[in-house]
């Protein structure tokens, strides 16, 4: 005889993922994330970008009584996330300043009556005025912290505005907390849980692999902007028709680039934190509304910006540190479909890099802390470990494989024990009293000079590399600077070249800590590369056709309604109507990512599409 099993606690989650997402079943750690919140539990979630992070929150939102209050950092987010939502039929609003007194008590009134499931608020807006009374008179289904790293100055992008977040703990006690974030190594994950609170919490980190991610980096051909800048335009130009982002360090930057692409006949808008709101708004429609457009953009243009089909991400200068990093090509792909992540790095940027924390106030420990990570970024960028493996290790995930697709697994570079020539470098460099520039070390190294004067012919290291060509030191020299065992301090344009780290370049001396260099092409001048046809391309023509025509019938219903075309379906819905070809509605009802609301809204005119 046996015994009726339990029954199911994520049956009815998983019926309401079905119905409003037109999605099979959860993913990965979704369903034990989404049935902590159900059983009144706080969680921390560290899922990857593309991991379906919002489904964690908005699925116990809507079952659990009471309003899901969503915290998260960004307008853009919040005004996409809400605009899906309503789409799928869900009852979602969001309250930032945009928002005017009408629709306010409106939206207070659907709270009061229960006919909301998810409310969207920035932290500075949940503190101020008296959103926090209010929230109190009304029920809860649960607290949800989007972006959940920002609360620690251990993470990449500390907000003191996050801070507060810890006093929910205390006002809404009670109400389950979740916090979420792509990007959190262990120690700003223990920090999260700290800030804000979370009672006993579970913390689940879901694999950071992204298997359709191709990452790739190219060392700068030179300290030479205008090298840089055609060689961003040649990759883009190689990807034309495909939407992308392209990072930059700074403003300027963003400005000249985007008018250098433009020059290419390639649709790009300049996108930074000096444009007018008004301004920032229009050129982010633009750019989710078209299927081609290339964002040239600063990190102020970046979290929460959503839009599944970005082709690629380019970074014209590297971010600031391995999460960062993660973050920013993370935003390539989130359909999974194949992408790309390129980054361009050179020696000037790491120096860069270490100079602006200089610049800013931060506890000295902290400061460590995060030149430390802008150091372990530019290793991997100039290592030889497969890249998403390299990041997956730091994130602390053991037995991450090579992931096989990345520049490195593709076309391994020759590797080199460099350990005796560090040596001899850092010993140079030393003897010299840190006082000179690269190229005087390396004459030093090879013994040469016009003039050598006694004091420097003298020294033990004069002339120790005459083993090795110039090029190779050169070559060293950067390899030392990305690794932090060398800086480069500006002195007015005529660098100096000092040691880095203390303890790093004495586990060098000792050789304890071995320095691995890799022989590889500089950007701009590289081998013939590797094309990767793209899904897109290899499709048949009768399916493209299909797939072009839902498509330009997605773009009417967006510009309709003055929405970005995907919260209407994805690309990858279309592809999968345009491969099923369904003759039905219960057939169209089967296609994953289709939902009831969206069959309902758009299912007759789909299928008038594919027969017309
Ligand atoms: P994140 O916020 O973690 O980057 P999203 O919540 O935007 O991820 O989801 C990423 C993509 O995955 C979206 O296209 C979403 O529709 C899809 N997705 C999420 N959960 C599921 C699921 N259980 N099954 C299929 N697709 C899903
Ligand atoms: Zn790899």
């Amino acid at each position: 005889m046996s015994f009726d099993s339990p029954p199911d606690p994520l049956a009815p989650a998983r019926e309401t993922l079905r119905r409003v997402w037109g999605h099979g079943d959860f993913r990965g750690l979704q369903g034990p994330i989404v049935a902590e919140a159900l059983a009144g539990r706080d969680v921390l979630a560290v899922l990857p970008t593309g991991g379906g992070k919002s489904v964690c929150y908005q699925v116990p939102s809507i079952l659990r009584p009471g309003v899901g209050l969503v915290v998260s950092p960004l307008i853009a987010l919040m005004t996409d996330q809400v605009e899906a939502l309503r789409q799928q039929g869900v009852s979602a609003a969001r309250l930032d300043s945009g928002v005017s007194l009408d629709e306010r008590s409106r939206i207070w009134r659907m709270a009061r009556e229960r006919t909301l499931d998810l409310l969207y608020v920035s932290p500075e807006g949940l503190f101020s005025g008296a959103m926090l009374e209010r929230l109190q008179e009304i029920d809860l289904a649960l607290i949800a912290i989007d972006e959940a790293h920002c609360v620690s100055q251990w993470g990449h992008d500390f907000r003191p505005d996050y801070r507060a977040l810890g006093r929910l703990a205390a006002l809404f006690s009670g109400v389950p907390r979740m916090a979420v974030t792509a990007t959190a190594d262990p120690r700003t994950r223990e920090d999260i849980v700290e800030a804000l609170h979370l009672q006993g919490a579970e913390v689940f980190v879901d694999s950071f692999a992204r298997p359709n991610l191709h990452l790739s980096a190219e060392r700068k051909a030179a300290a030479s902007r205008a090298r840089t800048d055609a060689r961003v335009v040649e990759l883009v130009s190689e990807r034309r028709g495909r939407s992308g982002v392209v990072y930059c360090g700074s403003r300027e930057g963003t400005e000249r680039l985007s008018e250098a692409l433009e020059a290419a006949g390639v649709p790009a808008l300049a996108y930074h934190a000096g444009m007018e709101a008004a301004e920032r708004e229009r050129r982010l429609a633009r750019f989710l509304a078209e299927d081609a457009a290339v964002m040239v953009a600063t990190i102020a243009f970046g979290m929460g910006v959503d839009k599944p089909d970005v082709r690629f991400v380019i970074h014209a200068d590297p971010p600031s540190s391995l999460e960062a990093y993660w973050q920013e090509v993370g935003r390539a792909g989130r359909d999974g479909d194949p992408a790309e992540g390129i980054t361009l790095y050179g020696p000037s940027d790491i120096a860069w890099s270490l100079r602006r924390l200089e610049g800013r106030p931060m506890e000295e420990a902290v400061r460590r802390v995060q030149a430390r990570k802008a150091r372990q970024l530019f290793t991997m960028l100039d290592g030889t470990t497969c890249r998403p493996q390299a990041v997956r290790r730091y994130f602390g995930e053991s037995g991450a494989e090579p992931c096989g697709v990345c520049d490195l697994c593709l076309d391994p570079p020759s590797q080199r024990d460099a350990t005796v020539e560090a040596q001899k470098v850092l010993a140079a460099v030393q003897r010299l009293g840190e006082r000179f520039g690269r190229a005087r070390v390396v004459d030093h190294l090879l013994g040469k000079g016009r003039d050598p004067q006694p004091w420097e012919t003298s020294l033990s290291t004069w002339g120790i590399g005459t083993d090795v060509d110039i090029a190779t030191w050169r070559d060293l020299i950067d390899h030392l600077l990305f690794e932090g065992l060398l800086v480069e301090a500006p002195n007015d344009g005529r660098p100096l070249i000092t040691l880095g780290d203390p303890e790093l370049v004495r586990a060098v001396y000792r050789g304890e800590r071995r320095v691995e260099t890799a022989h590889r092409a500089v950007a701009g001048i590289e081998a013939p590369r590797r094309r990767r046809r793209d899904a897109l391309e290899t499709l048949d023509a009768d399916l493209r056709g299909r797939f072009e025509a839902l498509r330009a019938w997605r773009r009417e219903r967006a510009a309709e309604q003055h929405v970005p075309p995907y919260v209407i379906f994805q690309d990858r819905t279309l592809l999968e109507i345009a491969a099923a070809q369904p003759g039905s509605l219960g057939a169209l009802s089967q296609v994953p990512g289709v939902g009831q609301n969206k069959l309902a809204r758009y299912g007759k005119a789909v299928l008038k599409v594919l027969v017309p």
